[in-house]
């Protein structure tokens, strides 16, 4: 028996009760009217481990969707469909100190390409890159790739949320239009963003998202199938970006009080995780004012400082 997973198994729920309260400091995002219907106080948890143990607790079987999250993975697949070369002239590198919806950079420089492949337009972008006949086809393929990395077929949309991310992304719209017209994009803006909301709204539970950051905790191979699902290299990249980039505008301050790498979303989920050890998936729909999972910000400090998890 592994004593950190034993720890693990016996302090978790009463680290989840602990966490839980700070959700009420917490906001449910609303501006997919869809998102409000979540529930504020909800705060759960799944890990896996490298041997294959689960470990859940809270409001774990919550189903929610992946929205900025997904961004970690298309990237991925993107650098896998046209290596790094390309997708790095389309996209750059740095992190923006900006909201993950600004235009305020892409108007600046003309042709302005996206800070980086985790806001907004970086992430438009990346979805332009994905290979595929049309945009159902690039989106297929996304699916498929996210059902692998889950170990997960049954992954699917919520139409709901993607029918309502569709008719009032109206912000989301302009700035793939000034992508566009900025060189970045080719091709259809309706299809690209059609690719885009879609995959934002791939429904997922705790236990997904901790087994697709397994994957990434393993430098790209599932331990549980032996499956190598993506190159070491494609691994290091993203994962370099969840540090850089992950948690919006908290990213440095998540890397000083957790210090792994980590994405979070809009809907209050979280995919972070040990290096070489666990994937984990974290949901609480309620966000603090930088957009990220109040009680599950709070949930991962404990845990860090507690299992002495922080990379730095
Ligand atoms: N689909 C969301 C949007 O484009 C994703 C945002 C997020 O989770 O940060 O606004």
């Amino acid at each position: 028996t592994n004593p950190e997973i034993e720890r693990i198994k016996t302090a978790l729920p009463g680290w989840v009760e602990a966490g839980k309260p700070f959700a009420s400091e917490g906001k449910v995002a609303s501006y997919i009217p869809e998102l409000s219907k979540a529930p504020k106080e909800a705060l759960g948890i799944a890990l896996i481990s490298k041997d294959g143990e689960t470990i859940a607790a809270g409001d774990a079987d919550l189903s929610f969707t992946m929205q900025s999250i997904s961004k970690v993975f298309t990237l991925i697949l993107a650098l896998m469909d046209n290596g790094e070369e390309l997708v790095f002239s389309k996209v750059g590198m740095e992190p923006t100190g900006d909201n993950f919806n600004s235009m305020l950079k892409l108007e600046l420089v003309r042709p302005g390409i996206p800070f980086n492949p985790l806001i907004n337009a970086g992430a438009i972008t990346v979805s332009s890159l994905i290979e595929g006949a049309d945009a159902a086809d690039k989106s297929a393929r996304i699916l498929h790739f996210f059902k692998e990395l889950a170990a997960n077929d049954c992954l699917d949309y919520d139409m709901a949320v993607y029918r309502s991310e569709s008719e009032t992304g109206d912000l989301n719209r302009s700035m793939a239009y000034l992508l566009k017209d900025n060189g970045v994009l080719n091709g259809s803006v309706d299809d690209v963003l059609d690719v885009y909301f879609r995959h934002c709204s791939i429904n997922v539970r705790c236990a997904d998202l901790a087994r697709m950051a397994l994957v990434l905790a393993c430098d790209g191979t599932d331990p549980l199938t032996g499956q190598t699902l993506i190159p070491r290299r494609y691994v290091q990249i993203a994962k370099t970006f969840m540090t850089t980039c992950g948690m919006y505008n908290a990213s440095g301050e998540f890397a000083i009080q957790v210090g792994l790498p980590a994405k979070s979303g809009v809907s209050g989920g979280i995919l972070t995780l040990v290096p070489g050890r666990f994937g984990i998936g974290i949901v609480g729909p309620a966000l603090n004012a930088k957009g990220n999972s109040r009680a599950g910000v709070r949930l991962l400090e404990t845990m860090s400082q507690e299992l002495d998890w922080s990379m730095f």
